[in-house]
């Protein structure tokens, strides 16, 4: 682990496995931390947000550590995208083409962004006096990182932070340390302070609970489940921390009868399969108008036929498998209940054979049928590539049934008309809403939730506001020793 600039085990000496999912075999051991080093990298983190070398630096020079953080990424992006694919099963495809080239980008954004960052400062609002608005740190930022974006989320996360001038405390997920480890080596190579940028790796139970409590941390920065997002909102209630949470989704994916169904069954494979049905904004419910849905499910399953589900480190491979045993499990058994509730099986279902990685955690990409909302396919977050398809007579109904969920991450839908295409953008109550495309989100756009999603923001300025304090400064323009405003006190002449 990375604390106050050194490399450290944990202080029990505990280590835990690091395993490659697409085989199951462990691939690393890393130190298993408690709440002894918690504190210790809190207390780090403390001491360089007190000590000014990071917090009370320029922003330019700030983002300028940060660039030099992008340059050394976008050089190894090879080894950090095979790191990658092999610690979380992500295809090779995607890492090398997506989640690496992203991250660097979203790195360059977010330094660049942090010399831009302003307050009100403008003409008089009283006469008497004039005002500004000073944006500062907040101090010590925990930030707790999922399994699914490791590297990513790590920089969506941790670097908001960093270039507004907070020091960080990351805990990466148990699954996928790995990359998170390699991005501190980087920053040590920076030259970003000791003590600015921390990583400990252990059981979210004992050291993000810790990082939650503990009186020092002044933000905490998560991204994960809305289960776990509920604890932290408790656990950081004792000292009135700032909890942001962006947590997890619900995709609807909506097709209207004037829908250009190649393309929409195109953007439904990749928005359904995706980071092997493991990302956030997966489209995972298709409301389909009732005179396109023969039509396009014939379209989704031929597509469907095509996608290679195999080892993730082949170039051509479209699908690795889960992040692990119980991830698998999960999704075979909402599958199963699935159909249980009235779905009907279109395609998939099943466990791949993929010759040696029988051990992995693959399942086969999952077309499932039903009229049943209330069913759980329908209305939990499976995390798992799983088609929940439906039937709609109109864009009131898919609206409708598209906010019956309890999350609001991610929406898209799919039409030529204009008109309808806005009514769908004002009504449906999430984060991000596409139109005719499905997964897209600009450096420069904010990804935020609604409803149980979380009300974090990530990416754009919205993420670097999130990280500051705002403090209105007043100076006092007549240096009267009486002001007019005194007669509150004194009375008027
Ligand atoms: P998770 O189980 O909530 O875990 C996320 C992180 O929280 C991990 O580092 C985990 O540590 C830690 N943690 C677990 N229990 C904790 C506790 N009691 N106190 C403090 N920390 C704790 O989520 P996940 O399974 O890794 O990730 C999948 C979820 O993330 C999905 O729901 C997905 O939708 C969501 N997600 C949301 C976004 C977004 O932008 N809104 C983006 C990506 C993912 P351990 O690994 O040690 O358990």
């Amino acid at each position: 682990m990375f604390i106050d600039g050194e490399w450290v085990t944990a202080a029990s000496g505990a280590v835990m496995d690091v395993r490659d999912p697409s085989t199951g075999k462990v691939i690393a051991n890393v130190p298993s931390a408690d709440q002894t080093d918690a504190r210790r990298a809190v207390d780090a983190a403390k001491n360089a947000f007190e000590a000014g070398i990071w917090s009370k630096i320029s922003p330019g020079d700030r983002a300028n550590a940060l660039f030099r953080v992008a340059a050394m990424l976008e050089q190894d992006l090879e080894r950090f995208a095979k790191l990658e694919t092999r610690n979380t099963g992500k295809t090779i495809k995607q890492t090398l083409n997506y989640d690496l080239p992203y991250s660097v980008d979203n790195v360059k954004y977010i330094a660049g962004a942090g010399r831009v960052l302003n307050g009100d400062a403008m003409a008089e609002y009283v006469v008497e006096g004039t005002s500004a608005v000073r944006r500062e740190p907040i101090g010590v930022v925990a930030v707790i990182t999922p399994w699914n974006y490791p590297l990513m989320m790590a920089v969506w996360r941790a670097f908001p932070a960093l270039v507004t001038g907070n020091t960080v405390v990351m805990k990466p997920a148990s699954y996928t340390p790995l990359t998170t480890l390699e991005l501190a080596k980087l920053m040590q190579k920076a030259g970003i302070p000791k003590g600015v940028f921390n990583v400990i790796t252990g059981p979210g139970g004992k050291v993000g609970e810790e990082l939650a409590q503990h009186r020092d941390v002044d933000m905490i920065a998560f991204t994960g489940s809305t289960e776990v997002g509920r604890r932290l909102s408790e656990l950081g209630a004792g000292t009135v921390k700032k909890v942001s949470l962006e947590l997890g989704g619900k995709a609807p994916f909506i097709v209207l009868d004037d829908a250009d169904l190649e393309a929409a069954s195109e953007g439904a494979v990749v928005g359904g399969i995706i980071n092997n049905g493991q990302d956030c904004a997966n489209s995972t419910r298709y409301y389909i108008h009732e005179s396109k849905l023969e039509k396009f499910q014939e379209l989704l399953v031929q597509k469907l036929r095509q996608a290679r589900v195999s080892d993730p480190a082949e170039p051509d491979t479209d699908m690795g498998p889960l992040i692990s045993q119980s991830q698998q499990s999960r999704v075979k058994g909402y599958i199963e209940a699935g159909i249980k509730q009235g779905g009907r099986l279109m395609f998939g279902g099943g466990v791949p054979k993929i010759p040696g990685h029988e051990d992995g955690y693959y399942i086969e990409p999952t077309v499932i049928f039903t009229e049943n909302h209330q069913s759980s396919i329908v209305q939990e977050e499976i995390f798992g590539p799983v088609f929940t398809v439906l039937r709609t007579s109109n864009l009131e109904d898919a609206i409708k049934k598209s906010n019956e969920v309890i999350y609001g991450l991610g929406a898209s839908i799919w039409t030529k008309d204009v008109t309808k295409a806005m009514r769908a953008v004002r009504d449906l109550r999430f984060g991000t809403v596409w139109v005719n495309d499905h997964i897209p989100v600009p450096s420069e756009m904010p990804w935020a939730g609604y409803k149980q999603s979380g009300h974090g923001a990530s990416l754009s300025r919205y993420s670097l506001e999130e990280c500051t304090y705002i403090k209105h400064v007043y100076f006092d323009l007549t240096g009267a020793v009486r002001k007019s405003w005194y007669h509150q006190i004194y009375g008027k002449k």
